[in-house]
């Protein structure tokens, strides 16, 4: 099938590699020039686990190319795909702006039948608006060209987008027009060959799909922060709780784990414009206003440990950090809890010693090559004279590091664990001052 993505993003990148993947004749637009000459030289301007070979492997087939021009793209594809951003407005709800210009450039230039098919996610009535977009951009064109809007919302988890994709646990089609939706079906086939994932429903239903699935997982993790921060002043573990209570196939071991906080480029904007949606119609929503404010006071927990250590002397101090991704297997920084630290650490007079895996590029690209930052190349250069090592993204590589060593390199042998990956007995009979989330301290 021909198809066109608008947006070479995290989901817009991997969508157009993977359909091109499985034959399908795939054009990628981006308005970021530098986006796509990259892409052009095959060079991948995001670290996604197993995109590069996917990407490069399709572009020299000739089935994945990308470019800047947006009549082109209009032109090539029966299947017109919006991946763009879709930022949080000042007032939390999603800003359509960029989902609504590629609505306007698909009515600008089409001549021929077009389904065009929102994966950005959007609040529910957004294809309405897509649909009035396209009709204003036709009728100042003075011209009538059937098409369709499809909603099918992405699940992809970064880090593991690629697999999700080429594997879905659910692909989710809204859709009005049968028309569309028989393709739809057709162009998710190959996806959808050991059972069926496909679901169908109604437009709106399918875009409240996507904002339920993000709160009820934001949802989950700001339960067991709220749950850490009780076992944390009744001297319970959390870690003992949560496998007490993941053992009941109700409540299940997925995604319970306390931490610094969610961050990400979903989960902190999606229930904010969910909650948005809710006041719009009237309706305060309790529990998404909750899951926000527990994040965002889970977000300075480790920087209040820190303070505390220290007495409130963290001025002239200097930090190890270990992981700067929102998440392992990323080096997507967006809404990262490390990003949040740092700055409190560097409002606090401290400097940072920084290390991560992917995410060094993006990282120099924030903040630059400012004071009370220094980009390590390994994570033991990053321990070197330290006061304490802070750990604030649970790549593998940082599971079961050299304690003996690292005691050499630190000035102290002190932990701040944002992320509970090792045992307290352990690293206290090691001689560490330990400090986890919702566990009795080790100090
Ligand atoms: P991103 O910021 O990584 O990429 C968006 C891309 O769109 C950018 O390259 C930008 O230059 C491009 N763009 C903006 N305006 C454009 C236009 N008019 N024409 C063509 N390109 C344009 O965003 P992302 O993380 O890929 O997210 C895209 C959407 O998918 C968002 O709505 C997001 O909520 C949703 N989503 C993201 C994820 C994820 O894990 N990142 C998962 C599921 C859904």
């Amino acid at each position: 099938m021909r198809i066109t993505i608008f947006g070479t993003g995290y989901v817009g990148l991997v969508t157009g590699a993977c359909f091109a993947e499985v034959g399908n004749d795939v054009v990628c637009v981006d308005v970021d020039g530098g986006k796509i000459d990259r892409l052009n030289r095959g060079d991948i301007p995001i670290y996604e686990p197993g995109l590069e070979g996917v990407v490069v492997r399709n572009r020299e087939a000739g089935r994945l190319r990308f470019t800047t021009d947006t009549a082109a793209g209009v032109h090539h594809g029966q299947l017109q795909f919006i991946a763009v951003g879709t930022p949080p407005d000042e007032d939390g709800s999603a800003d359509l702006r960029h989902v609504l210009t590629v609505a306007g450039s698909i009515a600008e230039h089409m001549t021929d039948y077009k389904v065009i098919v929102d994966k950005s996610t959007v609040p529910v009535g957004t294809a309405d608006r897509v649909r009035e977009a396209v009709d204003r951009g036709l009728a100042a064109r003075g011209v009538t060209v059937d098409y369709a809007v499809v909603s099918n919302p992405e699940f992809l988890k970064e880090g593991a987008a690629v697999d999700d994709f080429m594997k879905p646990e659910r692909v989710i089609i809204g859709s009005d027009d049968a028309r569309a939706r028989d393709l739809l079906h057709s162009l998710y086939s190959p996806f959808n060959r050991n059972h069926d994932r496909l679901i169908s429903m109604d437009v709106r239903s399918a875009e409240l799909t996507k904002y339920a699935a993000n709160a009820m997982l934001a949802t989950k993790i700001s339960f067991m922060n709220e749950l850490a921060n009780i076992a944390d002043r009744v001297g319970a573990d959390i870690e003992r709780v949560r496998i007490g209570i993941g053992s009941d196939p109700r409540i299940g071991y997925h995604f319970i784990y306390p931490g610094a906080g969610y961050g990400g480029s979903c989960f902190p904007k999606d229930v904010q414009a969910l909650a948005r949606t809710a006041h719009d119609v009237d309706y305060v929503p309790q529990l998404l206003q909750a899951v926000e404010e527990v994040n965002d006071r889970q977000k300075h927990y480790v920087f209040n440990r820190i303070r505390e250590h220290f007495a409130g002397h963290l001025s002239g101090r200097c930090f190890a950090v270990w992981g700067l991704s929102f998440k392992p297997n990323t080096d997507d920084m967006r809404e990262a809890p490390a990003g949040r630290l740092m700055e409190s650490l560097w409002e606090a007079g401290a400097s940072v010693r920084a290390f991560d895996p992917k995410a060094m590029a993006e990282t120099r690209a924030i903040y630059g090559e400012r004071e009370g930052l220094v980009l390590c190349d390994s994570p033991e250069a990053a321990l070197e004279g330290a006061d304490a090592l802070v750990i604030m993204t649970e790549w593998n590589l940082f599971r079961s590091p050299d304690f003996e060593a690292m005691r050499e390199r630190l000035a102290a042998p002190v932990i701040f664990d944002g992320r509970n990956l090792y045992d307290p007995d352990y690293l206290a009979d090691l001689g560490y001052a330990y400090y986890a989330i919702g566990r009795p301290v080790q100090a």
